[in-house]
């Protein structure tokens, strides 16, 4: 008999709502859920493949190993050992060097719940803000300027808003690769209405390039020029909204004197644009009923990354392009629940319920409801600085879960050396063989996707339930479960004061304890439940007495500021944190492919995914190429400051000429190195801390 479970896909942050099918202990298909707001039904080769990719046992990491000494291999263990030793390991460790000693490395693809349950455990119960995620390489630039710019994190717009836009504005998004279901709701609005303007900003010519009518093919980190030549056109056109200005913000007069200098003619230059395509794209924005822009790790994964979001923020605030249908700074999230961990404060700068660490009534009110007798003020370490401090011994023991720092953290050589040093690397997972789990003390194995219970946010807030179909596969756990289990073990030793910490006996009632610390918060979500969730996905904030999510923020014109207003901010634009120069002439940028998924260890076990793009290349333009006398096929080393890697030539007119690409999810499982980040750079922006990805000066040799 074939049963229906109603779920989300555990891949991007559109958030899809899915119908797993299974029969016994086997999922046998999935299709789009046509009841979910997010897709209509609607799914992209990922989600279309999760039922071939979920439940192969090949790979999986089945039963807990523990090895008690380096020079030996993990051996098999039973579930109680291998939590007794994680337990036994970080007290001890605790005990010695004190709370800060220790860290926790999570994901946007843990569920809210797993995310709380991690955070509670390291700002509750151990005393150290030493928890940040794969999120920080993700999102934090957005987070940030949301912040700084509307008062609050979050995006002030929703889907609806896809169809209702007369400009769009893509910045750093191939969002036909990397959001495709939502893509296609874009082409189906344009194709309803070809007034609908494209505006794409990409140092490349992506997929979602070629269907712009307007290509911006800038110098790679030059967005903030950009974003300042086009409002500068808009200022002195007389474009920007000045009643809208005047009302609801603050910082214009500032603003207005920086942009200044930013004349189109100058931008147009340093960008390395058309100065007539700039003053186009700044009319259409400038001039549109309703201006939507779209951007994603271009902008974020940047070292003034924040500065990026600001200015173009400082766009529609000029324009008074927000908080109206079809109107407003949309941040895609990139993974299923990079929101979620946002939401529950799982980062080693915020606090639950998008309360901060910096501000004493927030610590008190998390730790007066927590019971404990205080939150640390000391800010923890974000990702990039915490294997710093892991490689210089000041962390000595820290616990990976969900994620795979050795091919996604920037500057790989480094983040070996890292794991090499640390005393003790717990990494809990559903696969057994990615690049962290060959530096485990202690592998736990966690269930995945189709096996676990709790909820996702996505890009447009709306929060969904992911459900198990079928049991996990061998001894596999979900990563509260482990979480919880770890907690109630250490809570014994270091706080037998408070017993009840870590007392949840499901997933709903970790969501209930989520749920009520945000009352009375930008996200408030007291009137969701998980009975509220089944019958439909909704968005946040959803307050007790309410009927509905609230679709669209800001709409009175009221932010979250402590004024009221919306702040502009004066930022200046910052070239890329590594120039390239005569030794390293090539910036080198990377990006996804439309068929993987992060570093492949789901996506990469189909082989219909590979039919896209079946290996890894380093994309030249042709003209750069002739001029080295290379040829397709050949054999390239990739050299940065850091290291190396060596992939084939493949050659594309999508790049300019000094611009070369790779795709970012190649890793060691499928490449002799773990691939683009073996030699990318770990410049952080000083306001996120989110590294530059995106970039990095390389050198090319024929091997
Ligand atoms: Fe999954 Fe994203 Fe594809 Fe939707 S668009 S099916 S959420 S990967």
């Amino acid at each position: 008999m074939t049963t229906i479970t109603r779920s989300t896909c555990c891949y991007c942050g559109v958030g899809c709502g899915v119908l797993i099918e299974s029969e016994g202990e086997q999922i046998v298909g999935v299709s789009g859920d046509p009841a979910h707001p997010a897709n209509w039904g609607r799914l992209c080769t990922k989600g279309l493949s999760l039922a071939k990719s979920v439940q192969s046992p090949i790979g999986r990491a089945m039963y807990p190993e523990l090895r008690t000494s380096r020079s030996e291999a993990r051996q098999r263990v039973d579930w109680d050992s291998a939590l007794d030793a994680v337990a036994d390991r970080f007290a001890g460790i605790i005990e010695e060097h004190g709370p800060d000693s220790v860290a926790f490395y999570v994901s946007g693809q843990l569920l809210t719940e797993d995310y709380y349950v991690f955070n509670k455990l390291a700002k509750g119960l151990i005393g150290t803000n030493n928890i940040d995620t794969n999120s920080r390489l993700c999102m934090s630039s957005a987070v940030t300027a949301y912040k700084m710019a509307l008062g609050a994190d979050g995006p002030p717009t929703c889907y609806e808003d896809l169809e209702l836009a007369q400009t769009l504005l893509f910045a750093g998004s191939n969002m036909a690769y990397a959001h495709p279901v939502l893509f296609r709701r874009l082409e189906a609005a344009k194709a309803a209405n070809p007034d609908i303007k494209w505006i794409v900003i990409d140092p490349r010519r992506t997929d979602t390039a070629a269907m712009a009518d307007l290509h911006l093919q800038i110098q790679p980190g030059t967005d903030v020029a950009l974003f300042h030549g086009m409002l500068h056109h808009i200022l002195w056109e007389g474009l920007a909204d000045t009643a809208f200005i005047e009302v609801h913000t603050s910082g214009f007069a500032e603003l207005k004197a920086r942009v200044r200098q930013y004349t189109p003619k100058m931008v147009a230059e340093l960008c390395g644009v058309l100065e007539a395509d700039l003053l186009q794209a700044a009319e259409w924005f400038g001039r549109s009923p309703a201006a939507l822009s779209l951007y994603c790790m271009g902008l974020n994964q940047s070292s003034h990354g924040t500065d990026k979001n600001l200015a173009l923020i400082n766009l529609h605030l000029a324009t008074g392009q927000i908080g109206k249908p079809g109107s407003g700074p949309f941040s895609l999230t990139g993974q299923h629940n990079a929101m979620g961990g946002r939401e529950v404060g799982g980062m080693a700068t915020m606090l639950a319920a998008h309360r901060d660490i910096a501000n004493p009534q927030h610590r008190a009110e998390v730790a007066q409801f927590w019971g404990v007798d205080a939150v640390s003020g000391k800010p923890g370490l974000p990702a990039v600085a915490m294997f710093d401090a892991i490689k210089a011994g000041q962390i000595k023991a820290v616990w990976i879960v969900c994620t795979n720092p050795a091919h996604s953290l920037p500057d790989l050589p480094n983040v070996r050396q890292a794991l090499e040093m640390a005393e003790f690397v717990v990494v809990q997972d559903a696969f057994a063989h990615t690049d962290t789990t060959a530096f485990a003390d202690v592998l736990l194995p966690a269930s995945s996707w189709g096996e676990k219970e709790g909820t996702v946010t996505n890009s447009e807030r709306r929060i969904s339930r992911v459900r198990a179909a079928v049991q996990p596969l061998g001894e596999a756990k979900s990563d509260s479960w482990i979480a919880l289990q770890v907690a109630q073990r250490m809570g014994a030793r270091l706080k037998p004061e408070h017993p009840g910490l870590f007392f949840f006996d499901s997933p709903e009632a970790i969501f209930n304890e989520h749920r009520a610390l945000t009352v009375g918060r930008d996200l408030d979500i007291g009137g969701l439940s998980y009975a509220l969730l089944e019958a439909s996905p909704q968005q946040w904030p959803y307050p007790q007495g309410a009927s509905t999510g609230q679709a669209r923020r800001y709409s009175n014109g009221v932010f979250a500021t402590d004024s009221g207003r919306a702040k502009f901010t004066a930022v200046d634009y910052l070239p890329v944190a590594e120039p390239t120069n005569s030794r390293f002439p090539f910036h080198l940028l990377t990006g996804r492919l439309r068929d993987q998924w992060h570093g492949m260890s789901r996506t990469g076990r189909l082989p219909q995914l590979f039919a896209h793009s079946p290996e890894p290349s380093l994309e030249m333009n042709p003209v750069d190429a002739e001029r080295r006398n290379l040829k397709v096929g050949d054999l390239l080393r990739i050299s940065s400051k850091r290291g190396s890697l060596i992939l084939p030539l493949a050659l594309s007119a999508d790049l300019v000429s000094g611009c070369v690409f790779t795709a970012m999810h190649w890793s060691g499982q499928f490449l002799n190195s773990s691939g683009s980040n073996e030699i990318a750079s770990s410049a952080t922006d000083d306001k996120s801390f989110q590294p530059e990805l995106k970039h990095a000066a390389v050198r090319i040799e024929k091997v």
